[in-house]
């Protein structure tokens, strides 16, 4: 996805597009993924791994809550990565996350990804321009490592608000009590850095595609929990899955 510019990308969903219709549809994709997550749990040939990348409060913890929770949690994890720790750091960034790689028969989402490795700690500076490049290499063939050595199939997923949508979702924490505890006032410092975020990410889509991203407009939660669905059963159907019927021996 060469010359991605978010600016040009719409948040919503197309003008006219039917919300009832939608959340109905969803209910029966929901269904249908049920039913497939058990399949993929039973057969264990192939892993699935959802990545979920975003600005603050653009919704990574509501897909968790509405999309994943229709499926058995005995064959659904999900991890959420936040600031490295010591023991994390002390090793390559991609240490931690290969660990909750997922086996055969999972489906394993990430809140966050390897991915920071090159948007947070390449907009504070952190690293050199120098090691972003080395570490989109690094990505690269560590997605086609978990492709090609684990049959995993990697769903990335960047949910893509407006920053006006943003300012209002952070101020809603300040009020509503059942969200002051995702209140953090450094996001208000980070949503500052918007522009160069957003770089980060155009940057993200050109040099990490050989998995391809998908924009999801997010700025409304209905819409953006369809479209995620839906690529995700997509996925599930395409992989042509068989009971294994009864185990021999
Ligand atoms: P939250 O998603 O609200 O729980 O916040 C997690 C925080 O951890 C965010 O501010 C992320 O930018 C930060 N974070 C996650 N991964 C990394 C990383 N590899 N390096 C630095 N910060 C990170
Ligand atoms: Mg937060």
């Amino acid at each position: 996805m060469a010359n991605i510019k978010l600016k040009e990308i719409s948040t919503r969903a197309p003008k006219d597009w039917n919300k009832e219709e939608t959340k109905e549809n969803l209910a029966s994709i929901l269904a249908k993924l049920n039913e497939l997550q058990n399949l993929l749990y039973a057969e264990s040939q192939h892993a699935i791994l959802v990545i979920l990348q975003g600005m603050d409060a653009s919704g990574k913890d509501g897909v968790v809550r509405k999309v994943f929770t229709s499926m058995n949690p005995q064959g659904v994890r999900v991890h959420s990565f936040k600031v490295p720790t010591a023991e994390e750091f002390s090793h390559d960034f991609l240490w931690r996350i290969h660990g909750v790689a997922p086996p055969k028969g999972i489906i394993q989402l990430f809140n966050r990804s390897h991915y920071e490795d090159v948007l947070v700690t390449r907009v504070h500076k952190l690293i050199d321009e120098k090691t972003v490049k080395k570490r989109m290499k690094a990505i690269n063939d560590f997605e086609q490592l978990l492709q090609e050595h684990n049959n995993t199939r990697i769903l990335k997923f960047y949910l893509h608000i407006s920053p006006e949508e943003q300012q209002e979702r952070l101020q809603e924490r300040i009020h509503d009590p059942t969200k002051q505890w995702k209140y953090n006032e450094r996001d208000f410092e980070e949503a500052k850095l918007w522009d160069d975020y957003m770089a980060a990410y155009e940057d993200c889509f050109e040099y990490c595609n050989d998995v391809p991203w998908t924009i999801v407009p997010a700025d409304q939660n209905w819409y953006k929990e369809h479209v995620i669905a839906e690529a995700l059963l997509k996925t599930l159907q395409k992989l042509d899955m068989q009971y294994p019927g009864l185990k021999k021996g």
